[in-house]
């Protein structure tokens, strides 16, 4: 027996015969956080108190002394929260090369979740080598509807598909639900979800909902067709009996500018009639993605659909090239900038560049949101803070996210407290994807907790420099190891795959 485990012993006779305080049966591994402003995640008011962390679980909450052997850490009265579980990441990219999961880590990020906007596969795969190949945070993920589509299509994927096909499609949706997934996401603005008919949709996300999971959506179109890609998840949500996440809410075009309120409306109606939706959001008005889903239907040289998306969607001086085949020269300049360069007009050299190989598929991060909006959206009860982002690109939502919240919009313009920002990082995200025992500061529940510094915390990732990392974030723990500390990552892959939990 070790020394540990004689002492172990010892105490717990003497416990037994009631002749220590129990503070001090404490095994000796166990670490005690003193001092702290604990938010816990639920949104109630932060309060001073102290945090026993054993093995991998909070073990209390409260007015603790310290154990004999326990090592403390004085938090000197900075916020001490659940770790951030960010619902909509794209982090998974490069992250077995990356391990530290820096962009994550470093903002207070603990559970990323991806498999988004219809990517996920084959997570059999991705979670039997996370379990042998850890990285520094918690990796959830869902299955994704794109990707059923493609493996049953393939190539023939610009139509509708047979009653046949959805079957094929439905029995791949049940294998991933299997392997843990946490239920379906679709990207309707993509290809091939893009072609789906939505009773194709709600047929596999009842697939997903039978088996205790749920759906999320890059819905079907975030601009000209908004209104009614949101009636197609409020339904699938109505219909199946399942909750449904509305992925990045936003309105995304000129037009919509300014209808947050009409939003909230059709959403809270929704959630009154019983429907279970909820929304993520990531606090920029610029979004990232290719440039062939500005054209809903395709349709690249058609100039008056061309004119309609640099006046109503997003104008030329505000899509900035991520990546561009052939043309490596134009990362990093704008649309307008790149028309100079060729001497031809906006609408010419849109169409021009969209005609060149590849050219749909270009990276691009584009302005689509007005700042009023995504203030009120983020304000929604039920809407979620996201990142959408990933460690590399151009777009600083990958590094900046969860501290932009945090710094500029709490602290700064006061948008909510403290206390309702972290309620929508970690206790409300993990409620929304069906998380047990993450997101609340608690006994019992996984050590993933973030301390930080409110008056400095703060994002520093901008367009020119995206992958700046975020100030004010002092000391990460995942599954009760510290990832993170005084701005550098400690080498310890703690992070879980985190299969759907099976309700018994
Ligand atoms: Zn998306």
């Amino acid at each position: 027996m070790s020394g540990h485990g004689w002492r172990r012993l010892i105490v717990a006779t003497l416990l037994s015969a009631g002749l220590v305080p129990a503070a001090l049966a404490q095994p000796a591994g166990a670490t005690l956080i003193t001092n702290a402003l604990i938010v816990d995640g639920r949104g109630t008011p932060g309060r001073r108190g102290d945090v026993r962390i054993v093995g991998d679980r909070i073990a209390a909450v409260g007015q603790l002394a310290p154990a004999a052997g326990e090592r403390v850490i004085d938090a000197h009265g900075l916020a001490l929260a659940p770790g951030f579980i960010d619902t909509h990441s794209h982090h998974d990219r490069g992250l077995f090369t990356a391990r530290d999961a820096i962009a994550m880590v470093s903002q207070g990020v603990t559970t990323i979740v991806v498999g988004q906007d219809g990517g996920g596969s084959n997570l059999a795969a991705l979670f039997t080598r996370l379990d042998s190949q850890p990285v520094a945070v918690n990796v959830a993920s869902y299955a994704g509807h794109g990707a059923v589509r493609s493996r049953v299509l393939g190539q023939d994927f610009k139509r509708h598909s047979t009653a046949d096909e959805i079957e094929k499609m439905k029995q791949l949706v049940k294998a991933e639900m299997d392997a843990g997934a946490l239920g379906l996401s679709s990207g309707l603005e993509y290809d091939p979800g893009i072609y789906s008919a939505p009773e194709e949709v709600r047929a596999l996300a009842k697939v997903a909902g039978d088996a205790g999971g749920r759906y999320i959506s890059h819905i079907r179109s975030e601009d000209r067709y908004f209104w009614a890609a949101l009636d197609e998840i409020i339904t699938i949500g109505r219909e199946n009996r399942m909750p449904v996440q509305v992925s990045h809410l936003k309105l995304g075009m000129r037009d919509l500018w300014g209808k947050g309120d009409t939003l909230i409306g059709v959403l809270n109606r929704a959630r009154a009639e019983g429907v279970q939706l909820t929304a993520d959001i990531y606090p920029y008005t610029y979004w990232q993605s290719n440039l062939g889903v500005l054209y809903p239907k395709r349709n690249f040289a058609d100039s008056a659909e061309t004119r309609f998306v640099l006046e109503h969607v997003s104008a030329a001086n505000e899509i900035i090239f991520n990546s561009f085949r052939g043309h490596p020269e134009y990362t990093g300049k704008t649309l307008a900038q790149v028309a100079t360069l060729r001497g031809t007009s906006n609408e010419r050299t849109l169409m021009d560049l969209l005609a060149e190989p590849g050219g749909s598929g270009s990276g691009i991060v584009a302005k689509g949101m007005d700042d009023a909006d995504v203030e009120k959206l983020m304000q929604w009860p039920f809407a979620g803070i996201c990142s959408d982002g990933q460690s590399t690109g151009l777009h600083p939502r990958g590094f900046g996210s969860f501290s932009k919240v945090l710094g500029p919009y709490v602290r700064d313009r006061k948008l909510f407290p403290l206390e309702e920002a972290v309620r929508k990082m970690s206790g409300l995200a993990a409620a929304n994807m069906g998380f047990a025992n993450r997101g609340l500061l608690a006994p019992s529940y996984f050590a993933d907790l973030v301390l930080f510094e409110p008056a400095t915390v703060a994002d520093r990732a901008t367009f020119d420099a995206p992958q700046a990392r975020a100030v004010g974030i002092r000391t990460v723990w995942v599954n009760g190891t510290v990832v993170f500390d005084s701005g550098a990552p400690t080498g310890r892959y703690a992070g879980r795959a985190l299969r759907r939990e099976k309700k018994g």
